[in-house]
């Protein structure tokens, strides 16, 4: 390829340029961007049309470089692009590759509501979950992404994932919901006892209300670490009935996880309020809508907080 740059270059300097700029004008034509650039509309551009070129060259290599050397003046991820529209050169100032990597990155972790819980799970994927031991838990997990983005208005039953502390429950919820985000789903992990200690605090404000309505009505709802904390007949009630009451009707999708098996959580956390009396019937009743809601998963293994 011919030099464009040094042809151009002695072009300019049969111009009454200042010696000054027309140096750093033949530098910046010289820039192998530039050059491939003029290489690419070499033939549909005239001489004249390439002197006119100048400034917007200089104006390109000049704040490409103040870039490489960390120097920019431009908001933070743009960078300029060069090109010829209609015979004219054009510098226009886009966002960087990376920029527009983060941007969809922050658009699918926007996807994934956590109420009190780490921002670590938002790293959480079901590629990085370690199966063994976890086979069920994981080919569940699957079946549920599955079928959910096939029939997204169709009522899929979500899991009930049973264990004990450590084998890696809230990490595989997680991983779910951050698999629906890449496909556009909004999903909500919501520390139940964190949750229930907020509302307890806030009873009888009005500040309740949009934070139920939202836990409510969110397309997927994961109930993390059901049965750690004592409930109250009032949580249980007024609002996990209601809620669980709500999503049935609804057809929404609903997760949960315990240290408690199903039948664990019905006789000892559900049952007794933390007044000591026992409700039996209307532990039956919230259990029910646990049960139509989310299938039980036994996950085993070690605990891996450990290692
Ligand atoms: P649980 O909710 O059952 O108590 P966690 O999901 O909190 O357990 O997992 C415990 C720890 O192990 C966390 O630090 C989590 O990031 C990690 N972890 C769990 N399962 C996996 C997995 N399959 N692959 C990688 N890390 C995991
Ligand atoms: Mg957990």
């Amino acid at each position: 390829m011919k030099d464009i740059g040094k042809e151009f270059g002695k072009e300019l300097a049969s111009h009454h340029w200042n010696e000054n700029y027309r140096q750093l004008v033949k530098q910046a034509f010289a820039d192998p961007e530039v050059q491939a650039l003029i290489a690419k509309h070499r033939s549909e551009l005239t001489n004249e049309e390439l002197k006119r070129s100048a400034s917007k060259v200089y104006e390109f290599v000049t704040i490409k470089n103040q870039l490489k050397r960390g120097e920019s003046t431009l908001a933070p991820g743009y960078e300029p692009k060069l090109s010829v529209v209609n015979h004219t050169f054009e510098v226009a100032y886009v966002p960087s590759q990376q920029l527009l990597v983060e941007r969809k990155l922050a658009e699918v972790h926007s996807r994934v509501k956590l109420l009190n819980l780490p921002k670590s799970l938002r790293q959480a994927s079901l590629a990085d979950f370690e199966i063994a031991g976890r086979e069920q838990a994981a080919n569940a997990a699957t079946e549920f992404i599955q079928q959910y983005l096939t029939t997204p208005h169709e009522f899929h039953q979500g899991l009930y994932l049973s264990g004990s502390f450590g084998v890696g429950k809230t990490y595989l919820l997680a991983a779910i919901a951050n698999q629906l985000a890449a496909e556009n789903i909004i999903s909500m992990l919501v520390h139940f006892p964190s949750f229930a200690v907020k509302l307890k605090n806030s009873i009888g404000t009005s500040q309740n209300t949009p934070l139920i309505e939202t836990v409510k009505k969110v397309p997927v709802l994961m109930l993390d670490d059901i049965g750690a904390d004592q409930l109250s007949s009032w949580i249980r009630d007024d609002v996990l009935g209601v809620i669980l009451q709500y999503r049935m009707q609804e057809q929404l999708a609903t997760f949960f996880s315990s240290n408690l098996s199903q039948q664990q959580l019905l006789g000892e956390y559900l049952t007794v309020n933390n007044r000591g009396e026992a409700e039996p019937l209307k532990a039956q009743r919230i259990m029910e809508r646990v049960r139509y809601l989310s299938r039980e998963i036994v996950m085993i293994g070690q605990n891996r907080r450990r290692q």
